[in-house]
């Protein structure tokens, strides 16, 4: 809370197509900076297929949560449709979160961050830095590996693993 008794809210967006222990990590660490984060699972299905539906990606979030510990503060999941600085300004939203993880991610980051400032110069992007254990952690390297046969449990918790399991059976 500020000193104005103001609540300091927080968006991470993300596909979490499936969530894994990288976006948890980002997650716990956001909690510190905020009053309240909300954790927006778009729907975006028009420009990226996903192996989950809305309902499976935001059911696995609420599920990993429930079970996470360390986190600093409300937090919360909601499902969005439309653009992100539309849903962050209804929100009452003071910034949004990303996770960044190799130079990879940068590009499309640096661009989808211009064209939201462009678009709602009122909501900051705040960018965390992967930690080293997550650096090189992503949904559909963990999508891969799984369909080949690989064990991913390291990289998910045990809910979503379960989750993944059955959906490639
Ligand atoms: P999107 O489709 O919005 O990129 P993702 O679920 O792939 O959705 O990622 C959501 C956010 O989390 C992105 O900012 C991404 O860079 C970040 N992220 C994903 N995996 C990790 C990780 N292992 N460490 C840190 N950030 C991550």
């Amino acid at each position: 809370m500020t000193e104005n008794n103001i609540q300091k809210i927080g968006i991470y967006p993300g596909s979490f197509d499936p969530i894994t222990k990288g976006h948890l990590h980002i997650i716990r660490r956001a909690s510190k900076l905020v009053d309240h984060l909300i954790i927006a699972v778009p729907d975006n299905t028009h420009n990226k297929s996903h192996m989950f539906s809305w309902d499976e990606r935001v059911a696995m979030v609420k599920a990993d949560l429930a079970t996470m510990t360390g986190q600093h503060c409300e937090i919360t999941v909601e499902k969005f449709d439309g653009l992100l600085v539309d849903y962050a300004r209804a929100k009452g939203a003071d910034c949004v979160y990303r996770g960044l993880r190799a130079i990879s991610d940068f590009e499309y980051e640096f661009q989808m961050t211009g064209m939201n400032y462009a678009l709602a110069p009122d909501v900051e992007t705040v960018f965390l830095m992967a930690s080293g254990q997550w650096q090189f952690v992503s949904s559909s390297f963990v999508k891969e590996i799984a369909r080949l046969g690989g064990d991913v449990s390291e990289f998910l918790t045990p809910a979503t693993a379960e989750k993944l399991r059955s959906k490639l059976q």
